[in-house]
């Protein structure tokens, strides 16, 4: 008797549920656990909560946490009602989500896993397979979906993220302020952002105070097409505009070395990163051998300080002086005669306006990097994302700020 008790409490199986009986199959390490309804007769429908005729049973089985080492089963002969409204359907239970194998502490155990580590991690831990615990993180998300407040950011984030190696993309709309994905967009086409934003109400539209995105024809249309005075709040924020300029003087040291390397010259041989780190960041030794290289003669150094004038002119508070400022640097850009260089310089001039709205909007490029640098640990901690249904859903679970756990549990 004692041991119905026992499971009852820690199962929490309350009435108008019971423990029948408790069978300990200790060959198998594995106890079983079956629950009955208290009483036979009427049970409220899933749908309506209309006290409903029983109409006949299904077992159900759930694995539950482990007991005393012991796998932990569930087992139950689930009532069907006749309900006069939704026919024939099956009673839900406290204990698990409908569709689930898994009672709803077990959801939580393996949500909580999953927040700490790989899936595989997660599979080699409790010994689940890779399918199930894909079920559990995708139920998950929908219910923390479904739970989803009415948010109203007043800024957004749209960025664009690569799937796998190939040129497959899914488009990020972040909330930089709460630091959490709003929704994960299937490509990086016009039309798909352009109906994310038809979802939002037009209250919720005219909140919106300031887009960051990166200089991408898709994301700029959609946004000019769908917000009131998108001109005014498309950013193009620090962090996109130092990827390009990056890119450039890397492409300028190339070409450089290739040409100096000919000549049997060595000066920029293995100095790729030098170029790319922050100066502030580098030990006193790493600063005087980078001094060096970048007051030299080299095409690459010229490229680099190109760039860090960039890098320097963010913190305007009016326009007029900010436009001065870009003008200045897209004169000396233009005429540096370092084609990389120029092919960015082109691009900024003729995104100046959001560039300008960037700095006056004070839309800081941390969020963005954070985010993009969480959206890589995803990347990584999950290899073998098969579709990118699993990768979207990845990214909900972790970066959503959503509420995860089964109905019932406690966060
Ligand atoms: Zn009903």
């Amino acid at each position: 008797m004692r041991d119905k008790e026992l499971y009852a409490q820690i199962l929490g199986i309350r009435s108008p549920w019971c423990v029948e009986k408790v069978e300990l199959l200790s060959s198998v390490g594995e106890v079983k656990v079956y629950v009955v309804p208290e009483a036979k007769g009427m049970f409220p429908c899933p749908n309506c909560r209309a006290a409903s005729p029983g109409y006949d049973t299904r077992r159900r089985q759930w694995r539950h946490l482990d007991t005393c080492q012991y796998k932990t089963i569930l087992v139950c002969d689930v009532p069907r009602v006749e309900c006069s409204q939704h026919g024939i359907v099956t009673v839900s239970v406290p204990w698990a989500d409908p569709g689930s194998g898994f009672t709803a502490l077990y959801e939580a155990l393996v949500i909580d896993w999953l927040k700490e580590t790989s899936t595989l991690g997660v599979s080699r831990q409790l010994n689940l397979s890779w399918n199930a615990i894909d079920g559990i993180m995708q139920r998950a998300v929908k219910r923390g979906l479904s739970r989803r407040e009415h948010v109203s950011p007043k800024q957004l984030g749209i960025d664009e993220t690569a799937f796998k190696k190939r040129h497959d993309y899914v488009t990020i709309i972040s909330d930089p302020e709460a630091g959490i994905v709003l929704h994960v967009g299937q490509d990086r086409k016009k039309a798909s952002l352009k109906s994310w934003y038809s979802g939002l109400s037009k209250e919720q539209k005219s909140a919106i105070e300031s887009v960051s995105m990166d200089m991408w024809p898709a994301f700029i249309h959609a946004t000019l097409e769908s917000l009131p005075n998108a001109e005014q709040k498309i950013a193009f924020d620090k962090f996109h505009v130092a990827k390009y300029l990056g890119g450039a003087v890397d492409k300028v040291r190339r070409q450089e070395n290739k040409a100096l390397m000919a000549e049997g010259r060595e000066d920029l041989k293995g100095s790729k990163y030098k170029w790319l780190y922050n100066p502030k960041n580098m030990s006193r030794k790493q600063k005087s051998e980078f001094k060096t290289l970048r007051d030299g003669v080299l095409k690459t150094a010229r490229a680099w300080a190109i760039k860090e004038f960039a890098m320097s002119l963010w913190h305007y508070s009016s326009r007029t002086w900010a436009d001065k400022g870009w003008k200045k640097w897209l004169s000396w850009a233009v005429r540096s005669r370092l084609e990389p260089i120029k092919k960015v310089a082109r691009m900024i001039k003729e995104h100046l306006w959001g560039i300008l709205n960037a700095i006056l909007l004070k839309v800081s490029n941390g969020p963005a990097e954070g985010l993009n640098s969480r959206i890589k640990m995803i990347k990584v901690r999950s290899r073998g994302f098969r579709n990118k249904q699993r990768f979207s859903n990845a990214i909900y679970f972790h970066l959503g700020g959503l509420h995860l756990y089964p109905e019932g549990v406690l966060p």
